[in-house]
């Protein structure tokens, strides 16, 4: 029962390990840092992430995939989630959909047009 409660006492973290260590110990046996109570909690909405909007749908994967890795080129990043179906009225067919950062919104629109009259 008691040993129990103390195999339960490991509050200690390594926030570069990520390892639970007993509480007392005060530095990571692995790396050496300072153990801490909490591990921060990674927050990927809270920071300041971009918000995503829609450039344009595309023919197929292919092509998407394609705008992709121009766009990535161009140190954009975007993302691809397929649009239509059942739940599109107006686009029964599933596609492609292109998202880019809303601030990169102008110079992703550019690069894309710029690509189409290439096609
Ligand atoms: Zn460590």
């Amino acid at each position: 029962m008691f040993k129990e409660l103390i195999l339960e006492e490991r509050i200690m973290f390594c926030p570069n390990c990520k390892y639970e260590y007993k509480l007392g110990i005060k530095k990571c046996p692995e790396c050496g840092a300072e153990l801490v109570k909490k591990l921060e909690e990674p927050k990927p909405m809270a920071r300041k992430e971009s918000k995503f909007v829609f450039l344009c749908s595309t023919q197929n994967f292919i092509y998407a995939d394609f705008i992709k890795t121009t766009l990535e080129k161009n140190n954009i990043p975007c993302l691809i989630k397929g649009i239509g179906g059942p739940m599109y009225p107006l686009i029964p067919l599933e596609r492609p959909g292109i998202y880019v950062p809303e601030e990169k919104y102008e110079e992703s629109k550019k690069i894309k047009e710029q690509l189409v009259d290439n096609l």
